[in-house]
């Protein structure tokens, strides 16, 4: 049903800061994603470094550089003006991969004074100067950001009230110099863009998906948000359908001002789409692997613990072992056999294994072109136990080693152990 419409966005309200909108006919996990990847996956710029030369001011230095972190810098365009200090050919910070403020404030008056983020200013790094990167081909980011780059939100805007950094007594001074460098939320919350992501969906609760705590009437005193006017009151004898799902997602995007919020929504599908495009890109089968080691998906991964990957493995002998994504344990498994295996989410039997909990196995040695399993078991992703003759893996198995036969969902007919069997 859902899945044949197109997606739709209609945004409700837009301003500066902020963008209300609802998303239709995408699933939960697709909208939930989304909003994740606008909180924690957009790069912006944060100061990073402060190195402290004079603080005679009552907070102590990691105090002031903490606050200092928070600050929000303009960060558009970040993605491509700026690159990570990892990936940079610099040996410390350049141009490329920092922006350097300066914070040079001291009091001379009997009022306590201010100390804010209208006190930073952009210092460098400078043609020439201390940090400069003379890179021979040099990149093209600087090209692409704007001249306030690097500069807290709101500095020289008379309508937007700077960020209270300290405050200084008579003859209180301080004086430090900040790196501001690339990064993301998932790393540190002072990357983020969003300052907040409001999400709902189903405000009458039709799907239940929530149980409200209540002490005598749960209508009373839950009242229903405003985004119920937008969905159709269920009736009081409406039987409870057990196949809806949701369809309708509800977001308010709310941006700190180093993004706008029209970044933060198409940078965050884009991200979002880099994402899927890469787990497609990396399950996809590597034919010459293939050939080797007798079908089935090969990733140059590792799982945790190196102990299991998207292993090529021979089928199963025996059923009891057989790990396939139907059958005796896959994701979420099931506790199968006794000495069964189980991936995922399984984990019944005590030698079975979830998630690369078998220390005893690397990914690659289930391998055995002939796609006979051998003694010592196979392991999948989250592999199966070292039992006799285990074979198991996510959509593994080829036939009986005619060659590259088998990858996700394509077990060859003559074994039972793919993961669409
Ligand atoms: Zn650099």
């Amino acid at each position: 049903m859902s899945q044949d419409l197109e997606p739709i966005v209609r945004i409700r309200e837009l301003k500066r800061d902020r963008v209300n909108f609802v998303l239709e006919n995408v699933d939960l996990a697709f909208a939930n994603s989304f909003r994740r990847v606008m909180m924690a996956d957009i790069p912006t710029v944060a100061i990073d470094i402060v190195e402290v030369e004079t603080n005679t001011s009552v907070l102590p230095d990691e105090f002031i550089a903490h606050r200092l972190g928070m600050v929000p810098l303009n960060s558009h365009n970040c993605d491509e003006g700026m690159r990570y200090t990892r990936d940079c050919t610099c040996l410390g910070w350049c141009q490329f991969c920092a922006v350097e403020l300066s914070l040079d404030v001291a009091c001379n008056e009997s009022v306590t004074m201010d100390v804010t983020s209208a006190h930073l200013d952009l210092i460098g790094p400078r043609p020439g100067g201390q940090n400069w990167n003379d890179e021979a081909d040099g990149g093209d980011e600087l090209g692409k950001r704007d001249a306030n780059f690097g500069l807290p939100v709101g500095k020289d805007d008379p309508t937007a009230p700077p960020i209270l950094i300290c405050k200084l007594r008579k003859g209180q001074a301080i004086k430090l110099r900040c790196i501001a460098k690339k990064g993301i939320a998932k790393e540190h919350a002072k990357w983020s863009p969003c300052s907040a992501v409001a999400f709902e969906y189903d405000p009458h609760n039709k799907l239940r998906h929530t149980t409200y705590w209540y002490e005598t009437n749960a209508r009373a005193e839950w009242p229903l948000s405003e985004n119920a006017k937008e969905e159709e009151e269920p009736r009081d004898d409406e039987p409870y359908d057990y196949n809806a799902k949701a369809n309708r997602f509800y977001l308010d995007v709310e941006t700190d001002g180093s993004l706008g919020p029209q970044e933060v929504v198409m940078k965050g599908l884009q991200e979002l789409q880099t994402k899927l495009a890469n787990l497609i890109l990396g399950l996809k089968p590597e034919p010459e692997i293939d050939a080797l080691q007798g079908g089935g998906l090969s990733v140059n991964q590792q799982g945790p613990n190196g102990a299991g990957g998207l292993g090529a493995i021979p089928p199963a002998q025996t059923h009891s072992a057989a790990a396939g994504w139907s059958q005796s344990g896959g994701w979420g498994g099931s506790p199968a056999a006794p000495g069964g295996a189980s991936a995922w989410g399984g984990a019944a039997s005590p030698r079975a294994a979830g998630w690369g909990a078998t220390p005893a196995q690397s990914w690659s040695s289930p391998a055995g072109g002939s796609g006979g399993a051998s003694g010592g078991g196979a392991t999948g992703w989250g592999g199966s136990p070292a039992a006799g003759g285990g074979a198991g893996a996510w959509g593994a198995g080829s036939g009986s080693g005619s060659g590259p036969a088998s990858g996700w969902g394509s077990p060859s007919p003559a074994q039972m152990n793919g993961w669409n069997t």
